[in-house]
C-alpha cells in the first residue's frame, strides 16, 4: 500500500496527500494559525517585562499570558485530532513563542 506523497508548498517536506491540506502539511498549517496568537503572546510579554522594570504588578499580565498559550493549545486541539501529536505541537509553538520574546528581549 502506498500512499500519494506531495511536497508542502511551505516547508517542502514530503507528506502523504490525505494529510495535506491547501498542499500544507499540518505542522506548517498549525504554525500558520499560530500567527495572531504568536503576535498577542510577544505583545504581553514586552508589557509584563515594562511593567516588571518599573516594579509594576505584573500578576495581571502573567494571567493573560496564560490565557493567550490556553487559546493556543485549543486551537491545535481543534486541528490536531492525534492527542500525542497536538501535545507535541503545542509544545513546539509554546516553546517559538518563548524563543521569540526572549529575542525581542535581547533586542
Ligand atoms: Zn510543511
Amino acid at each position: 500500500m502506498s500512499a500519494i506523497l506531495i511536497p508542502c508548498r511551505d516547508c517542502g517536506k514530503q507528506v502523504a496527500s490525505s494529510e495535506a491540506r491547501d498542499q500544507l502539511c499540518l505542522d506548517c498549517r498549525v504554525r500558520r494559525s499560530m500567527s495572531d496568537l504568536r503576535d498577542e503572546h510577544a505583545r504581553l510579554w514586552r508589557k509584563r517585562e515594562r511593567y516588571r522594570s518599573h516594579g509594576g504588578n505584573v500578576e495581571q499580565i502573567a494571567r493573560q499570558v496564560a490565557r493567550v498559550e490556553d487559546r493556543m493549545a485549543q486551537r491545535i486541539k481543534e486541528m490536531v485530532s492525534n492527542e500525542r501529536r497536538a501535545t507535541e505541537l503545542l509544545q513546539r509553538e509554546l516553546e517559538a513563542a518563548r524563543g521569540q520574546r526572549y529575542t525581542i528581549k535581547g533586542v
